[in-house]
């Protein structure tokens, strides 16, 4: 089946070798210039699923956290790669409160560029990674296929973002000790351990959805007051 990404951009020179080369490598890129026709595009009916959302931020009138920002408060779940101009610690954090899946400094190399996305889209070969890291592994009553970016549970297999996997893979590593917040937004995000961002705590609220009986009462995934997470074994 065609991988879709919708490319939202409006630097005329970047799409056009975006586009060039994500075409190159077999996917379909359908670009937009404004927030407002990515947002008609990803929340109209009808059309074909997108598989993936390449969303600048410094965009003409509504903003990439506008546009992230609507399509999240629309429970629009596609997969989005934010492409930020500056490096701005501050741009990154909004954007991943937000509800966005992982971010890239412009400029950015192309190859960077495209791993992330695979990554995004769950077809890595996560080459060059320790045979430990693509083992299937339990957690609770699921169990977590990182090769394929998948969980299993209730006999269902479902997806994983990159970033859901990598949170629960670094918790599954430690599994019965405490991880600090801190250590998680540096190893999960690359993100300075001190900076200021509820995004850990979002994706563990995400994953006590995917992987805990009762999501409100905890019995895997457990809070460690005012430090972080732990993992209980089982
Ligand atoms: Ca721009």
């Amino acid at each position: 089946m065609d991988t879709r990404i919708l490319l939202v951009e409006d630097e005329e020179h970047l799409a056009r070798g975006l586009r060039f080369n994500f075409e190159s490598e077999g996917f379909l890129v359908e670009h937009v210039e404004r927030g407002e026709a990515a947002l008609e595009r990803l929340l109209s009916p009808g059309g074909e699923p997108v598989d993936l959302v390449l969303l600048d931020i410094m965009l003409p009138s509504m903003s990439g956290f506008d546009v992230l920002r609507r399509l999240r408060e629309r429970d629009c779940d596609v997969p989005v790669l934010m492409l930020t101009a500056r490096n701005s610690e501050q741009d990154v954090v909004r954007g991943l409160d937000m509800g966005a899946d992982d971010y890239l400094t412009k400029p950015f190399s192309l190859p960077v560029l495209q791993a992330r996305a695979r990554t995004l889209l769950r077809r890595a070969p996560r080459s060059g990674e320790a045979e430990t890291a693509t083992a299937a592994f339990e957690v609770g009553k699921v169990t977590v296929h990182p090769a394929s970016f998948e969980f299993e549970r209730d006999g269902q297999r479902l997806p994983l973002t990159a970033k859901e996997l990598g949170l629960l893979q670094m918790l599954y590593v430690r599994r019965g000790s405490a991880v600090s917040r801190g250590e998680i937004l540096q190893e999960v995000w690359d993100l300075h351990p001190e900076t200021k961002t509820r995004v850990v705590d979002t994706f563990v609220r995400r994953l006590r959805k995917l992987i805990e009986p009762d999501p409100a009462n905890p019995r895997y995934l457990l809070s460690v007051r005012s430090f972080g997470y732990r993992l209980v074994e089982v």
